[in-house]
């Protein structure tokens, strides 16, 4: 037995253990932390343990590492960077509960067992080399692949609370499922837990548990598949020979709405793929790319791999286990993918690059557009990043010549950019005297296209009925007793809800501050549209996306397909709807409220709304039907809607950036934001008062704060904020580097924040 250093996915530094001599680096182990079991990552020898009596650990999982070495390399990078340990990244890369089987056998009939029993964990880690260069063939390494596929039942914990008395088997059952993240194939559950299906069936009864058929969702998309052929144009074949395939090289693919990236994207794929290698395509959402697969997987049947992310662990086991197996050639995912073990990476594409959604909101808060490019550098490949509204970071390195700047202009064949016009409400409230939420101009157009047989689009960005109540009697508005901001009137479902808790409430009938009926609710949201539209068109087929109408699973991707082969004639929804859609008798698009995102306080305020703005625009008359664009706003002078207006990113980069470089805001300075969370206010800051003192010794940072949070309160706790900033990123790399490694409770930081909540 020898001291290991084992990172853990705890809020812990790595710990030292006793395990067998020569477990190497980047092999799982299992271990005990307090009363429980945990996951942990091998980090090797410790040669300097510390003089305590060391606790052996209970089994290691891994005959050798599974990931392959340059997603290893990431991961240690990404730790480094966002100020966690690898083992915090560690399921984003390999699902819990994803167990090789010792039992295999190598060429020579001894198993992997075998060779751990004698300690020769020099040969195992020699056989693991030759599976991830495809030398060695392990086919049964991972025992689940047989039973992949339709047809198994998965056991899921429900949100019903747990009980304060179970007994000792149910016990172990939830506790079984808890480890593998709240879903379990039902057959391994019981393996697992060690109990017999009746505990299951009680469980189940008492709602802690529900059981599920499993689907098999790129099963069901392959029945959609398209197989077309385009010729590309000029400016798109210039586009795909400017990426030098073999070679490190980072890429902005800036192509206006509808320019055809993905034709671009396709032919690199191709290209790639010839060249034996495989490509790692990066979306912001899957749910909403279904056109997207069926077009790869016409292009390149059987081998595109799906990233379930956000789904239950088996199915993300299954899709890792292809991977591992070396099977699919393209691996489609989200933000997580980018950590995925896919071999041999020749292209990495990050489609829709400005999104939001690749900056994760929770711990280890990654951003996997940067960690796209972190990750082509380590496997040597281009990545490319497209988008018709770049985030100014990225549109800042292609000026600066860091990043390759691609161009696509124009539209293929004979669409064209739709018209936008601008409806000033500051008028039609003078003229009506009284606020609305369709001008007259954009119900005219409604009509006539609805009258036309085509379709319409209409974007709110805010769901429920409305968005908050406020009593006339003492202007208190309602607010949630958990957190500090106001609470939405969601009609359907009768409550008040908090959109940042969950905490819902049934709307009281008198003020709970001053007791008067005055009680009224204010500021109209995507929920309360759809009703006046009803009302307004009555024979008109209607469809509202948002959370609130998505949550379902397939629910979103169901609504898409209706609207695309035409059965709605008005979609109604947030900014759901901005993402990258090809609606073919889409010819109207109304935005109800252009300002709405612009009275954040966020330096990115403009950027978002100018981004939500000209993408919604853009899905207007991408094929034959020239579109139109209403953009309703309070504002028609500010930039961010006069370059919408024009569909001119160009000139709103031109306007935007000397801002941020004045302020000193990236991409002209680099950000980190503490945070911390405690029940009492005093404490909360504190905590940050510390970490300053600390910090005030990096030469180089500028720091502002602690300061109360934009939301002061949420989930009970008080919550304060210390920005760090800084020209270079060298100061911010070591502010993170003195503060990691001492995690306290509560105290939290986001390295290139996105969100400032
Ligand atoms: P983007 O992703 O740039 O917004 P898409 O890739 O979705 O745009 O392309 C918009 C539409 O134009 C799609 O329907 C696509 O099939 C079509 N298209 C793209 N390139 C060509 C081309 N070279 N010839 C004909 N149609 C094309
Ligand atoms: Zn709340």
């Amino acid at each position: 037995m020898n001291p290991l250093r084992i990172a853990l996915n705890r809020p812990l530094p790595p710990l030292t253990y006793l395990g067998p001599v020569g477990v190497p680096n980047g092999v799982r182990v299992r271990v005990k932390v307090r009363q429980g079991s945990a996951l942990g990552l091998s980090l090797g020898a410790d040669a300097h343990p510390p003089a305590v009596k060391l606790r052996p650990l209970d089994v290691v999982v891994d005959p050798f590492p599974l990931l392959p070495s340059p997603v290893r390399q990431l991961l240690s990078f990404a730790a480094g960077y966002y100020g966690c340990t690898e083992a915090h990244l560690l399921p984003l890369s390999l699902p819990q509960g994803l167990e090789p089987r010792w039992m295999e056998p190598l060429p020579d009939g001894r198993t992997l067992a075998e060779l751990r029993d004698q300690g020769a964990w020099e040969a195992l880690a020699q056989a693991g080399e030759a599976w991830h260069a495809g030398t060695l063939s392990l086919p049964t390494l991972f025992h689940r692949l047989e039973r992949r596929g339709a047809g198994l039942t998965e056991v899921r914990r429900t949100e019903v609370p747990h009980p304060l008395k179970v007994t000792g088997s149910q016990a172990k059952l939830l506790l079984a499922l808890e480890n593998a993240g709240g879903a379990l194939l039902e057959e391994d559950l019981l393996d697992i837990a060690e109990v017999g299906s009746s505990v299951l069936a009680t469980l189940e009864k008492k709602g802690l548990l529900e059981r599920f058929k499993r689907v098999d969702l790129l099963a069901q998309k392959r029945t959609a598949t398209e197989v077309r052929q385009v010729t590309l144009s000029e400016e798109q074949k210039r586009a795909v020979d400017a990426v030098a395939l073999g070679a490190f090289h980072p890429h902005l693919l800036y192509g206006v709405t509808g320019s055809g990236k993905t034709e671009v994207y396709l032919e690199l794929v191709r290209r790639t793929l010839a060249l034996g290698k495989r490509v790692l395509w990066l979306v912001p959402e899957i749910g909403l790319t279904p056109r997207l697969l069926s077009r790869l997987e016409g292009a390149f049947p059987g081998q595109v791999a799906v990233g379930h992310a956000g789904l239950n662990t088996s199915e993300r086991q299954a899709d890792v286990i292809r991977l591992l197996n070396d099977e699919p050639r393209i691996f489609v995912g989200v933000r997580n993918a980018v950590l995925a073990p896919l071999r041999r990476v020749g292209l990495i594409i990050v489609d829709e690059e400005h999104e939001g959604s690749y900056k994760s909101e929770e711990h280890p808060r990654i951003q996997a557009r940067d960690l796209a490019i972190k990750r082509a550098q380590l496997e040597n490949c281009p990545v490319v990043l497209g988008s018709a509204t770049p985030s100014l970071e990225s549109w800042h390195a292609a000026q600066e010549g860091r990043y390759k700047l691609l161009t696509l202009t124009q539209r293929p064949g004979t669409a064209v950019l739709p018209s936008v016009e601008i409806v000033d409400l500051r008028e039609v409230y003078r003229e009506q005297r009284k606020k609305v939420v369709f001008s007259p101009k954009l119900l005219e157009a409604l009509g006539e296209t609805l009258t036309r047989g085509e379709q319409s689009m209409l974007l709110l960005n805010r769901r429920g009925f409305e968005n908050f109540w406020m009593c006339r009697a003492c202007g208190k508005l309602l607010e949630c007793a958990h957190c500090a901001i106001s609470l939405t009137y969601h009609k359907g479902a009768w409550k008040l809800r908090c959109h940042l808790c969950g905490f819902e409430a049934a709307p009281p009938e008198a003020c709970p501050h001053c007791g008067a009926e005055h009680l009224r609710g204010v500021g109209e949201g995507t929920e309360q549209v759809e009703e006046q539209l009803q009302t307004l068109f009555s024979t008109a087929r209607i469809l509202r996306l948002d959370r609130d109408t998505t949550s379902r699973r397939g629910s979103l991707e169901a609504g898409l397909l209706a609207a695309e082969e035409g059965h709605v004639d008005i979609l109604v929804g947030t900014q759901m709807l901005a993402k990258g859609h090809t609606f073919p008798k889409l010819t109207l698009v109304g935005i109800l409220n252009a300002d709405m995102g612009l009275k954040v306080a966020d330096f990115r305020a403009s950027e978002r709304t100018f981004q939500l703005l000209t993408q919604v625009a853009g899905r207007a008359g991408r094929k034959e039907l020239p579109g139109r664009v209403l953009l309703q706003t309070y504002s028609p002078d500010h930039p961010a809607i006069e370059c919408a207006l024009k569909q001119d990113f160009l000139a709103f980069a031109a306007s935007e950036l000397p801002f941020r470089e004045g302020l000193q805001y990236p991409p002209f300075a680099h950000l980190a934001l503490y945070r911390s969370e405690h029940k009492d206010v005093a404490e909360a800051k504190d905590a940050l008062e510390g970490l300053k003192a600390q910090l005030k010794q990096v030469p180089g940072l500028k720091l502002l704060g602690p300061l109360e949070a934009p939301v002061p309160r949420a989930k009970d706790l008080w919550r304060f904020q210390l920005l760090v900033k800084s020209p270079h990123r060298g100061p911010i790399g070591e502010a993170m580097a003195r503060t990691s490694g001492t995690p306290t409770s509560g105290l939290s930081v986001d390295r290139d924040p996105q969100s400032f909540g």
